[in-house]
């Protein structure tokens, strides 16, 4: 439950008492802790944590899989939960509103990326939501926490049709596949493989499948054939068979790949059409090696992406009311976050864990 005490840090500035789990050195098991948080500020929100997505990207950061990290760290940045505080500034929000807080709670709002809305790509150097510095120096806790404080450009709203705890995820997970899935226009005609039914896959089935596209999983066996059919597949193979490679040669206009592993892109960039494009949003520990032969043949293209910015995740979050998507969750007591963090390692969860933060 939030700890609300407030009190005064060494420099006289108030701040906020929350309770919080956190990995207190690399790849070590999280438990259970207090961190600070600043006191609310003039455009600043106070947001009652209620749940709080599980992200491959949060056990790549504990593991240090992409550089050396921040310690304490408290992960999470798939957020949802409701404006329990504003300060005198804020017009956006009122106290009630069901908000989600993503994958960053900050950017320079200067740079040619943030005016645009890009601010995933800010080149001022964006705030993530944690394993980050803020623009007060001082480090950055994501959401295994019972409150947040955030400036009220940061939130965003979550529609009423959609339930806070399964709608969490799509604060990372949701808008990694979509921004993607609408740059490259997904929609009716289209052909689109998703690489990998964890929890950014099945987002993009279900996001790829709303916008018309015909979709194809290609997961490592047939074990969840149903469970993606289910999601709005249209065909689901296994790419442990090497028959999957040569059936579907030169076949898909878009591939997002979401796999969190090394993969031999070679094969899947055989896969696409002539002008085709695969998109990596899966982040492995070790660089990609392919030459450059299959892309040449096809005048294919190589593309990465990473989340979306404030307008388009909000776009996202509208579209997932309106369609009545959300994510397939596994609801957890902040105390199995552990156990979670090894199943997810070993690909044992259908499709996301989300941690209901009021046991934290
Ligand atoms: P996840 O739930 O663990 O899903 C990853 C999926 O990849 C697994 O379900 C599995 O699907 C497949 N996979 C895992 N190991 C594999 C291997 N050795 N070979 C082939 N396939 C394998 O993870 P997630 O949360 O969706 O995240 C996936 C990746 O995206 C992570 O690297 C994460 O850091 C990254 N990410 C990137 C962004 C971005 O903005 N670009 C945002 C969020 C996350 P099958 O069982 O179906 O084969
Ligand atoms: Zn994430
Ligand atoms: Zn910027």
């Amino acid at each position: 439950m939030a700890n609300e005490t407030n009190e005064n840090n060494t420099t006289g500035t108030a701040t906020r008492t929350v309770a919080a789990y956190a990995a207190p050195r690399p790849d070590a098991p999280l438990e259970k802790t207090t961190i600070t948080r600043r006191a609310v500020g003039e455009h600043d929100i106070v947001i009652d944590i209620k749940y709080s997505g599980i992200c491959h990207s949060d056990l790549h950061q504990v593991g240090e899989d992409w550089g050396t990290g921040i310690f304490p760290m408290v992960p999470g940045h798939e957020i949802a939960g409701v404006v329990s505080e504003i300060g005198p500034g804020v017009t956006r929000w009122k106290v009630g509103d069901r908000v989600g807080v993503g994958c960053f709670v900050d950017s320079c709002r200067e740079c040619d990326n943030c005016q645009a809305g890009l601010q995933q790509y800010c080149t001022g150097g964006a705030v993530f939501t944690y394993n980050g510095t803020g623009r007060d120096g001082l480090p950055t806790y994501g959401g295994y926490s019972a409150e947040l404080v955030v400036d009220e450009a940061y939130a965003l709203g979550i529609p009423d049709s959609l339930p806070l705890d399964a709608a969490a995820p799509l604060l990372c997970a949701g808008i990694t596949l979509y921004s993607p899935l609408a740059h490259w226009g997904a929609g009716p005609g289209k052909k689109v493989a998703i690489v990998g039914l964890g929890g950014l896959g099945h987002m993009g089935v279900k996001l790829a499948h709303a916008m018309g596209a015909e979709v194809t999983v290609l997961s490592q066996s047939l074990r969840k054939r149903e469970d993606g059919l289910g999601l709005g597949a249209d065909d689901y193979r296994a790419t442990s068979d090497p028959a999957t490679f040569t059936d579907l040669a030169g076949r898909f206009d878009l591939i997002v790949n979401t796999v969190s592993a090394d993969l031999d892109l070679s094969a899947y960039i055989g896969l696409l059409r002539t002008d085709g494009t695969l998109v990596q949003v899966g982040m492995p520990e070790k660089p990609v090696t392919l030459h450059p032969f299959p892309l040449a043949i096809g005048r294919r293209s190589l593309a990465g992406s990473m989340i979306g910015g404030l307008p388009e995740t909000q776009e996202m979050l509208d579209f997932c009311g309106e369609h009545g998507i959300a994510a397939e969750i596994e609801l957890i007591r902040a105390d199995q976050v552990n156990e979670a963090f090894r199943r997810l390692a070993d690909g044992d969860v259908r499709f996301r864990f989300v941690i209901d933060a009021s046991t934290i």
